[in-house]
């Protein structure tokens, strides 16, 4: 055994969801142990450095992070310190298309009266719209996101109340952003721009979301920090609280007895042992390389095989010697619609996809916080979704990669000229991830951004975080309740929960 230990809990990955899970564990007293494969924690919530410029891959705003939210709960539970300021980001983000600019921030009224300047013919309507969306968030404002293998009968009582008083979850339950827009809407630029990005058969509270932030301020950075300072919180305190991390040790099984887990096997083959195993990594990975299918019943095996995962992003990262707040820039993301498409369900595959198409999200974070980049200097990241096989032979790298690479950087950088004028001749540091560079530093599977692809039909089924194996138990985006980084850390803390109730431990 590598230190002849043996640990009450083994979490797999580094990431958001296993730190948070880590921590409540590691706090409650127990021996932990977290293997991470790559050097850093995090997972997708890092940074990294180029030429005296700090990037982002991933993670550029947070929602819940305000005061009496569903983090500041989280902090308390896991013991956390209020180091941090967590500041509104508004506006939330400034739409450009090649018709009109549109401002999307807490003044939701103000926002209403553009979208009705910009589409008189649909006043009543937008006017519902936004009205349905505004009651919906006084509704559901303070529903915990429990797993329900952990609420209290009661709870489920009160859970089901709050169902019931709040008719739109049930009337839009399983509903696609489709289906309700098109109920609402006739002009199809309008209902393109409500998509806000989502994917054909997506839920309609996924082409919500945005408007219902912005009504509620949900959309928050960390003043004068890089993201990456929030895994880096959690680690100091998980190592506080005695909880031990191996970093670049990647978990190759986990081993099992008679249908329970026993520890894993790191990558030397040597076995650690534990009592239980929480997986923080891509769910294929889990169930399909560290267990094998023949272990799973074959039920679980053909659902993990039939689902979809979450699109993948190809990033660009550009240190520039432009002054963008003398530009007018105020570090609000902006979503540059380079062309508006007839069919806002259209989905393009990788042969037909064109770069200089698709909306692309453009951050320039320096502008809130200076100290990302040099004097006078700013970051700036143009993301947009990106088909995984545009890069990739199948499962291998494709022979032209690098030219693709390059191809598909060359026309964000002209595009975006048509939002930051001259940008090219001012870049001064530039790198860029493809999806393919999101799976190689986090595993997961194709670059999958928020772990599964959740639908309509997947949003209103409910699921837990336990497994068919016996002592493991899931954290973070491939599990309930979602993507994105208060979704996984309440995910960890859920897990930890069902640990120390299946221990006894909890009341
Ligand atoms: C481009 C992009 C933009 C995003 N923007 C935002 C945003 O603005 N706001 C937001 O809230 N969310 C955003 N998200 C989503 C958010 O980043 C993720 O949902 C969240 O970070 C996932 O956290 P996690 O803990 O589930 O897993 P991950 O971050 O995927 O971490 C999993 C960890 O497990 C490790 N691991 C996996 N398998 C093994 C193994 N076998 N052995 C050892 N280690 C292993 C990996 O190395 C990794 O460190 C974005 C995601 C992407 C990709």
């Amino acid at each position: 055994m590598m230190n002849g230990k043996r640990y009450d809990v083994i979490v797999i990955g580094a990431g958001m969801g296993g730190l948070s899970c880590g921590t409540l564990l590691a706090k409650e007293g127990l021996r932990v142990l977290i293997c991470e494969q790559s050097s850093k924690p995090g997972g997708y919530c890092v940074n990294f450095k180029r030429n005296g410029f700090t990037f982002a891959p991933a993670v550029h705003y947070l929602n819940e992070f305000g005061p009496n939210s569903q983090m500041e709960e989280a902090f308390q539970t896991l013991g956390l310190p209020p180091e941090f300021e967590f500041c509104p980001q508004d506006p939330q983000r400034r739409i450009i298309t090649p018709h009109f600019h549109l401002t999307l921030s807490t003044d939701i009224d103000q926002f209403e009266k553009d979208l009705i300047h910009l589409f008189p013919k649909e006043k009543l309507s937008i006017h519902a719209y936004v009205e349905e969306l505004k009651r919906l968030v006084k509704n559901i404002e303070g529903l915990s996101i429990k797993s329900l293998d952990l609420i209290s009968l009661k709870e489920k009582f009160q859970l089901l109340y709050k169902f019931v008083m709040t008719p739109q979850l049930l009337r839009y339950r399983g509903k696609t952003g489709q289906e309700v827009l098109d109920s609402f809407f006739k002009d199809p630029l309008l209902k393109y721009l409500l998509t806000f990005g989502a994917r054909k058969g997506s839920s309609i509270f996924t082409c919500a979301g945005p408007i219902m932030w912005a009504i509620k301020g949900n959309f928050y950075y960390i003043k004068d920090k890089a993201i990456g300072a929030l895994p880096q919180l959690f680690l100091r305190y998980y190592k506080a609280y005695g909880g031990e991390i191996f970093f670049n040790t990647l978990v190759k099984k986990i081993a099992i007895e008679e249908g329970k887990v026993r520890g894993v096997q790191i990558e030397e083959g040597e076995e650690i042992q534990s009592r239980y195993v929480i997986s923080n990594g891509d769910c294929h990975l889990t169930f399909q390389y560290l267990i094998g299918n023949h272990l799973l019943p074959d039920r679980f095996v053909r659902k993990l095989q039939n689902r979809e995962i979450s699109a993948p992003i190809f990033t660009l990262y550009l240190g520039v010697d432009l002054d963008l707040a003398q530009m007018g820039f105020d570090g609000a993301l902006v979503h540059h619609y380079p062309t508006i498409r007839k069919n806002p369900w259209e989905e393009k595959d990788a042969e037909e996809f064109d770069i200089q198409k698709e909306k692309m999200a453009i951050r320039m974070d320096s502008i809130k916080n200076p100290m990302l980049a040099p004097i006078d200097k700013h970051t700036v990241a143009i993301a947009a979704f990106a088909p995984y096989d545009l890069f990739a032979d199948g499962s291998n790298k494709s022979p032209h990669y690098a030219e693709i690479k390059e191809e598909i950087a060359q026309k964000i950088i002209e595009t975006t000229e048509r939002v930051i004028p001259a940008l090219s001749s001012h870049i001064i540091v530039r790198d860029a991830s493809t999806p393919l560079t999101y799976e190689r530093r986090t595993l997961n599977k194709r670059g999958a951004t928020m772990g599964w692809y959740l639908s309509a039909k997947e949003l209103s089924r409910i699921r837990g975080q336990k497994t068919p194996i016996a002592n493991l138990y899931q954290a973070g985006h491939w599990t309930f309740p979602g993507g994105g980084i208060p979704m996984v850390i309440i995910s960890g803390i859920n897990a930890a929960k069902l640990v120390l109730k299946s221990m006894k431990k909890l009341a």
